[in-house]
């Protein structure tokens, strides 16, 4: 029953096609996650952890602490860290090697160490002789971080891939890419002659909604299985070959409300309002709103406290329309989109569960409904639900 989607977009929404790289912000902001006792002054080097969980992207000098916002918590207190813009780095503390001579054990406990936790997990849970699929189809609508990602990447995700399908002695290994994202077809068309183990997939402009499992049965791969996105894939490159930290993240920064669309290569620890000062043109006599981690998935959200941190992968900043739920007018687009083969107008309708027990939240009903159902609320239980059902 599970199905892949296609989605209507806006075509006038174009981002330009070079990433922006924001090397340059003047304070980073890192939340303080235990007791930690650091003075002002403290000098700290790029990369260098300053507590169990965080490492600073940048070297500088601590000022002090402040409250900021994050995607799932209000009012965190944070270091912050004022840029020196000399980007010392903390000494390698291990020597380099490939990662053809890591183990995969090594591999596991070393990403485990580094709190890669689900990256570190997925590769235990894996066997050998399995299927390797490197996910790269982005799965929001405007949304291209995982595009910008493997044409920035593509030999370090290449030589990565091929190194774990040689550790998994894997049955088969997959390029997985979207029709619409020529860039990377051709990048990866000229490089992937030199891995002749590794397979270039085409799909049309689906949608996974999260749920990289359906492209299990589309693919026809029986299991065991192994999917990973170029993300993934580059941070395990980072870790293990580079004996780097993650200190950046790719940003989709697009939506009708702004002039120019992109995506940035921002710092972790970035106060987003002086990331969107900085490059983004909001359209003039625009009020907007701002959309975070995407349309189906995401929420909107006040930004301004809110910080740039490592679950972050886009701000939409969408014109603000006043609308208002409409009447059904009985289309039934809702229930064809839904890809577990729910009936949310009939939940909502008759306020019974039964008729959503598979719903996975992707969002796609309230996305697709011409009269504005706010669908996604009622699913995910944010509206009272005495009220409703
Ligand atoms: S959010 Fe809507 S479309 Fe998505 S699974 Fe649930 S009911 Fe189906
Ligand atoms: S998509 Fe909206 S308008 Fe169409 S049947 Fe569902 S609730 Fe009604």
């Amino acid at each position: 029953m599970k199905k892949l989607v296609t989605l209507k977009k806006d075509y006038s929404i174009k981002l330009n096609s070079r990433m922006t790289k924001d090397q340059t912000p003047k304070y980073i902001y890192l939340p303080i996650d235990e007791k930690a006792k650091i003075k002002s002054d403290f000098l700290i080097k790029k990369e260098q952890r300053i507590t169990k969980n965080r490492i600073s992207p940048v070297s500088g000098r601590l000022v002090g602490s402040k409250f900021c916002d994050t995607i799932n918590e209000k009012a965190v207190k944070c270091f912050v860290i004022l840029n020196d813009y000399k980007e010392t780095y903390q000494k390698r503390v291990a020597s380099l090697k490939n990662i053809t001579e890591v183990s995969l054990e090594k591999i596991i406990i070393e990403l485990k160490q580094q709190n890669e936790t689900e990256i570190s997990e997925k590769l235990k849970q894996c066997k050998k002789g399995c299927t390797i699929i490197l996910n790269g189809m982005d799965d929001e609508p405007y949304v291209a971080n995982e595009i910008f990602l493997s044409k920035e990447y593509s030999f370090e995700i290449l030589e990565t891939l091929d190194a774990l399908r040689e550790k998994f002695q894997a049955s088969s290994t997959k390029v997985i890419i979207k029709c619409n994202d020529r860039d990377n077809i051709e990048n990866f068309e000229n490089q992937i002659g030199t891995y002749t183990e590794i397979e270039l997939s085409i799909l049309p402009d689906y949608y996974l909604l999260a749920e990289e499992t359906f492209l299990i049965p589309y693919l026809n791969i029986i299991e065991p299985y192994l999917i990973l996105k170029p993300s993934e894939i580059k941070t395990i490159f980072t870790i293990i070959q580079k004996k780097r930290h993650d200190t950046e993240v790719i940003l989709t920064i697009s939506g009708n409300g702004i002039e120019n669309p992109q995506v940035i290569k921002s710092k972790i620890g970035v106060m987003v309002s002086d990331l969107l000062n900085q490059y983004i043109k909001i359209k003039k006599n625009t009020e907007v709103i701002y959309w975070i981690n995407g349309l189906m998935k995401g929420k909107e959200m006040d930004i301004t406290n809110l910080i740039v941190t490592k679950k972050m992968q886009s701000i939409l900043i969408m014109k603000k329309e006043y609308v208002e739920e409409l009447e059904c007018i009985r289309c039934g687009k809702c229930i064809t989109i839904c890809p577990v083969g729910c009936n949310p107008k009939k939940a909502y309708d008759t306020k019974n569960k039964k008729y959503i027990l598979n719903c996975i939240h992707c969002g796609l009903c309230s996305y697709i409904c011409p009269s504005k159902k706010d669908f996604q609320k009622i699913l995910s239980g944010e509206k009272n639900e005495e009220e409703v059902y």
